[in-house]
């Protein structure tokens, strides 16, 4: 059996990193878990001719059922044992919550062996979107990001990835949103470090952007994964001729502080991963967003506004968007969102210097469904917030030398820029 690695404040103390799954079993077989000539050889291990695969796979990715009564062109006979052979049931729709009017849905999905993931509808004026978890809670554990406090359960298969989607497809379309909506825009910024469960997230945005029968057709370039900066991967990630959008959840521009705030930082630094960042924007052409929660007192000063703004523009002009966001409240939270008015200062720096920059809003945040508040009782409240009291204390100690202007700013930000940038 394998070990089961927990993130958890040791008496150091700092947080474990964990990419052990404490759950390992298997969905059961589904045809949207195999590539396309593995489906056609699926359906002819099963007795069928092999273009059955393309008539079921039609049914899923056009009309988004799996259900046997409408899929008349394929023959009654046996036809629903077929249907739940390829497509057996993976997820569960628990619980719905609405938050910003109707504009924002958050439901709770039950999985075949009883662990549970959010997914987030949110409908925009010219888009909808939604957020999907990739992982069953998360390894990365950090310390301001309810996920991180239980742990990861285990990874999803793409086929559980998918369903997120078909089956918020089929809401969206029904009304769910107070208005037939179809589902324009993905992003993996739901429970997970999409990156930590790779293969599965390639295969999943096949099915997303490939065209009928062996996917939705989504644009590509309306799909955002979001990383803690796991920097092999993302070249990985840039070779797969995805052209998706990449998020980095950067949140500090220097590894005093990210050190502490992203643990896997102390594996990639911050400059590591901005070139990384920078890599994926030239072999792909797809800008990069830059997460940034802004957090009072911690990483809202106007010195790491200009320190990052320095960060990105050495790298180049106009690859990268920045978008801060005001920190959601999270159980147990020692930590509060930057006021209004550092967050102006914050942006404004960021303007001036050049960076395209806009502050994301906090869609759901009233039913915890906003970014980092994604629980989905994998853990009891009480459990999360008591980590999260325990993993902020331990990190406000760390960084409290890191909280003041370094004395040498003024000579990092003085290197001249195009002394640094690399094509
Ligand atoms: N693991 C991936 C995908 C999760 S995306 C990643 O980290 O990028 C969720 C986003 O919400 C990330 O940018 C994360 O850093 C951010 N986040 C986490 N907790 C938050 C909080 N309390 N307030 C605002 N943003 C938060």
């Amino acid at each position: 059996m394998k070990k089961q690695v927990q993130p958890r404040v040791e008496k150091g103390p700092r947080p474990l990193l964990s990419f052990t799954e404490q759950r390992v079993g298997k969905p059961p077989r589904h045809l949207i878990d195999l590539d396309p000539e593995a489906r056609r050889a699926l359906l002819v291990e099963l007795g069928y001719p092999s273009f059955r695969a393309n008539q079921l796979l039609k049914h899923y990715f056009a009309h988004k059922t799996i259900d046997p009564e409408i899929m008349t062109d394929l023959p009654a006979a046996n036809r629903a044992e077929l249907v739940k052979k390829v497509f057996p049931p993976l997820i569960t729709q628990v619980k719905t919550q609405e938050a910003d009017g109707g504009d924002t849905v958050k439901i709770l999905w039950r999985l075949f062996d009883g662990v549970v993931v959010e997914s987030v509808l949110m409908k925009y004026p010219d888009r909808a979107t939604l957020c999907i978890s990739s992982q069953a809670g998360c390894g990365m554990a950090c310390p301001f990001c309810a996920t991180g406090q239980g742990g990861l359960a285990r990874n999803l298969s793409a086929a559980e990835i998918i369903e997120q989607l078909r089956m918020n497809m089929v809401l969206a379309e029904a009304g769910v949103l107070g208005e037939s909506v179809r589902i324009t825009n993905v992003v993996f910024m739901g429970m997970g470090e999409p990156l930590a469960n790779y293969k599965a997230v390639i295969s999943s945005l096949h099915s997303m952007i490939d065209p009928l029968p062996h996917g939705f057709g989504m644009s590509a370039r309306n799909i955002t994964v979001s990383t803690v900066g796991m920097v092999p991967i993302i070249d990985k990630l840039a070779d797969e001729g995805l052209p998706v959008t990449l998020a980095v959840s950067l949140h500090a521009p220097d590894d005093g502080l990210r050190d502490d705030l992203i643990p896997i930082n102390s594996r990639f630094k911050v400059k590591e991963l901005l070139d990384a960042a920078r890599r994926y924007f030239v072999k792909t052409g797809r800008r990069v967003s830059i997460e940034y929660a802004l957090i009072k007192d911690m990483n809202d000063h106007k010195w790491r506004a200009e320190l990052l703004a320095h960060e990105l523009n050495s790298r180049g002009k106009g690859w990268v968007h920045v978008n801060p966001i005001p920190l959601n409240p999270t159980p147990g939270s020692i930590w509060t969102a930057a006021t209004k008015k550092s967050e102006t200062v914050f942006v404004e720096t960021l303007l001036k210097a050049g960076i395209s920059t806009t502050v994301r809003d906090t869609r759901g945040s009233d039913i915890d469904g906003a970014c980092g508040q994604l629980a989905a009782g994998t853990v009891n409240p009480e459990n999360v917030a008591k980590r999260a009291i325990k993993a902020q204390q331990a990190v406000d100690e760390r960084i409290a030398k890191h909280r003041h202007e370094p004395e040498n700013l003024d000579s990092i930000l003085s290197v001249r820029e195009n002394d640094l940038v690399k094509e």
